[in-house]
């Protein structure tokens, strides 16, 4: 049998979660489907052996690479999406992100519209998420139209100094715009209790501004809105033109249900979302849903990272270490003409996590070493742009299996950035005070399977011949179809994407809104 509604949301992160939230209010019948379920509140949440040793929420999904061979993509598939575990850093992209931007390896291009045209979104979008930033601090920042909703989350002591120290060097370093429900004047009533288990961890307390608590969560009880958990959408169906998505085919508990709405929006995430279109080919669209264009699945990004853990003589006792940014060198230095990216810090080092992060490194390093190497760790991360490459893609095969083809970019950008990093680290006093002998840092590149800020599958435009969807995140081909997650990013910029998942989330909802008024 099918069901009927106004509106079929596929997926619940960053994307779906808050058109769900967007949309809700419109009293429109809404049907949001979700292939996870709600993620189970445990004290494994915050047990880092669990979440970094085990995996126990990485989906058990497997991906193969270019050669065929078979990886664990680090996925997330729950209620709320990879925002369940994210750091929630939600970071407004730069006004020149948006413009043509020249890089070591080729051109970033310009976006269809522009950081003006995103700039209520944002505002919005921080509101939503209840972001906790100090606006000017950083010299890259685009103009706001609202202040952050919360002060910035202050620096804890270690951080302070690292902070005071940056600044009296002549850098910029920044309070990092975070979305945690913290309310610092007033500790016994926050959410939030501060802890050191956030980056990459779920949120126990569900104090994270994550998509189910600050998107589905709210919208549960109202009558027009129906979660359907456990439900993975494999393929959508469209009537005999080709031109409206009729069917939405839903695997559920081994069964198949078919549900049909007005408008669909696909919101899996960038693989996910590419993978669903592709695996929907028909006669009318032969090579995947919306896919004249053959770009479907291609210009995948997700950053080029590093992770840091720099050492001192000093502990670092810090709790919450996700506070501090630094943009000096997002767009060059006289020395360097290309855009560099993006520092900023990562969760607190515990020896479980870094056992977790990078198992090739530590699987035999005695326990008390990594202890006090995490003991004494100050941890950043260094985030460079990726280029859309039309070759670095998501396929499927014959039996709808992702398959990952990613060549790096910009390395050099990444190497001259960890050069500028180094430098930093002696100016602000930390290399003399080295625990192992001076400059030695731990580093370590993020593989292919973790794909935290995947991006770029079906890049939205003008031109629908190499573009998949219009302005709006509408499919060229497909007039129901939106296409609402990381996919439409056309470059992905230096820093953490989900903020602007969740802005253009609400922008495109004020467009369906009104689409179906
Ligand atoms: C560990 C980690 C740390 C991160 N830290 C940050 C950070 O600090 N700041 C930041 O901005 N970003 C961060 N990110 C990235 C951020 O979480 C993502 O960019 C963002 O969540 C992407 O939103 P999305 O809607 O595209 O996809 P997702 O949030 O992944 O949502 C996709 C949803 O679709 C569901 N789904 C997939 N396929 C189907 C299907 N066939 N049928 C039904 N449902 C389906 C999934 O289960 C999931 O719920 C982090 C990510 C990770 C994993
Ligand atoms: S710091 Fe706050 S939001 Fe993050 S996990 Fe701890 S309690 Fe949750």
């Amino acid at each position: 049998m099918t069901e009927n509604y106004d509106v079929i949301i596929i997926g619940t992160g960053a994307g779906g979660g808050t058109l769900a939230h967007a949309l809700a209010d419109s009293g429109k019948k809404i049907l949001v489907l979700e292939r996870g379920d709600y993620l189970p509140r445990e004290l494994d949440n915050w047990d880092a052996k669990s979440v970094f040793v085990d995996g126990k929420y990485i989906s058990k999904d497997m991906w193969f690479d270019r050669d065929g061979k078979s990886f664990q993509p680090q996925v997330h598939y729950f209620v709320g999406g990879a925002t369940k575990l994210y750091g929630a850093a939600l970071y407004r992209l730069r006004p020149r992100d948006f413009g043509e931007l020249t890089h070591a390896d080729g051109i970033s291009p310009a976006w269809p519209l522009s950081y003006d045209d995103f700039e209520p979104w944002y505002s919005k979008a921080e509101q939503l998420y209840q972001v906790h930033g100090n606006g000017g601090e950083d010299p890259t920042e685009g103009h706001r139209s609202e202040p952050y909703p919360w002060p910035a989350v202050s620096h804890e002591p270690r951080l302070q100094q690292i902070y005071e120290d940056m600044a009296k060097a002549g850098n910029h370093p920044f309070h990092a715009p975070c979305g945690i429900l913290l309310d610092e004047a007033d500790r016994p009533d926050s959410t939030c209790i501060r802890c050191a288990t956030c980056d990459g961890y779920p949120c126990l307390v569900h104090a994270k501004s994550d998509a189910e608590v600050i998107g589905i969560r709210p919208i549960l009880s109202k009558p027009n809105v129906t979660l359907l958990r456990n439900a993975e959408v494999t393929k959508l169906e469209t009537d005999s033109s080709g031109r409206t998505v009729t069917g939405v085919v839903v695997s559920r508990d081994g069964n198949r249900e078919v549900y049909q709405a007005d408008i669909v929006a696909v919101c899996a995430g960038a693989a996910n979302s590419a993978k669903l279109l592709l695996n929907s080919a028909s006669d009318h669209h032969p090579n995947g849903l919306a896919n004249g264009s053959d770009q479907v699945g291609r210009n995948y990004m997700f950053h080029n990272s590093r992770t840091i853990a720099a050492l001192s003589e000093e502990e670092n006792p810090t709790r919450f270490q996700k506070t501090l940014g630094l943009n000096d060198f997002y767009f060059g230095t006289q020395d360097y003409q290309y855009p560099m990216g993006n520092i900023q810090m990562v969760g607190k080092s515990n020896a479980e996590a870094m056992r977790g992060e990078e198992p090739h490194l530590t699987w035999f390093a005695p326990e008390f070493g990594l202890n006090e190497v995490a003991k004494h760790s100050v941890d950043w991360w260094l985030s460079t742009e990726d280029l859309p490459v039309a070759e670095n893609r998501v396929t499927t095969d014959k039996d709808g299996n992702v398959h990952l083809t990613y060549s790096h970019t910009n390395l050099d950008e990444l190497d001259h950035l960890y050069r500028e990093f180094e430098k930093l680290l002696n100016h602000i006093g930390m290399a003399q005070h080295h625990v192992l002998h001076k400059n030695y840092y731990c580093h370590m590149d993020i593989p292919l399977g973790g794909c935290a800020h995947q991006a770029g599958t079906c890049r939205f435009g003008t031109d629908p011949t190499t573009s998949v969807l219009d302005t709006n995140c509408r499919a060229h081909e497909v007039d129901n179809l939106y296409v609402v997650d990381t996919s439409f990013f056309p470059s992905i910029g230096a820093v953490n994407p989900g903020l602007t998942a969740m802005a253009n989330a609400l922008r495109v909802g004020d467009h369906i809104t009104t689409r179906l008024a």
